[in-house]
């Protein structure tokens, strides 16, 4: 079954492609190239539900749309849905990682838990629409560590890793991502409905 995913985003679309190619393999998740919509929804959960409907008016087909970022405790769960625009419009990730990074200058470890959010909405053709949620906890690393994944991958520490060997997501290799991932999470909590269409 052919399922479009919302994004422009060509991390992501491989992000889905690997979750499901361990998990679905009977999906096919494929890229978007149809208009988008302005993301002007102020919870993940809202903008997602933007671009799926968008994607699925446009293409006719099942659409899924994740709308995704990173809350830091100490900042009261900034950036959140302003993390791709953290220092400014020109969705600039290296910059963005660099300005967090600047904010929490003085901030210690015991201070710096943050989590990535994943929101993911399946809207049909029908006009059938639902939302998941999944959360990656961690911290905030002191320096950009890795070349892995993307966005603010090497700068965040997930929990539950062994004291003195700990890295950030850009040390991961891609199968360790996306088999925690925020991303991950939130497709797992979709299963039951993927599995009604
Ligand atoms: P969106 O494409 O509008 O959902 O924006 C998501 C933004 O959040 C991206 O530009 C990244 O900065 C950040 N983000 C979301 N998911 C991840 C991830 O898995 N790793 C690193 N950064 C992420």
């Amino acid at each position: 079954m052919q399922i479009v995913l919302a994004t422009h985003n060509p991390h992501k679309v491989a992000e889905f492609q690997q979750i499901t190619a361990s998990t679905r393999p009977d999906l096919e998740i494929i890229g978007y190239d149809g208009p988008e919509p302005v993301e002007d929804g102020v919870t993940f959960a809202e903008n997602a539900l933007l671009k799926a409907r968008a994607a699925a008016a446009h293409t006719g087909l099942v659409a899924l749309a994740d709308d995704s970022g990173i809350c830091v405790d100490v900042l009261g769960g900034s950036p959140g849905v302003f993390s791709a625009y953290w220092a400014g419009q020109k969705k600039d990730a290296v910059a963005n990682l660099e300005l967090l990074l600047d904010q929490l200058r003085d901030i210690a470890d015991p201070h710096r838990a943050a989590h990535f959010t994943s929101a993911i909405a399946l809207v049909t053709p029908e006009g059938a629409e639902h939302v998941v949620v999944g959360e990656w906890p961690g911290r905030l690393a002191h320096t950009a560590t890795g070349g892995g994944g993307f966005g603010y991958d090497p700068i965040f520490i997930p929990d539950g890793q062994p004291a003195g060997e700990e890295r950030t997501v850009g040390d991961f290799t891609a199968e360790e991502k996306q088999a925690q991932s925020h991303r991950a999470r939130a497709f797992m909590e979709l299963g039951p409905l993927l599995a009604q269409l």
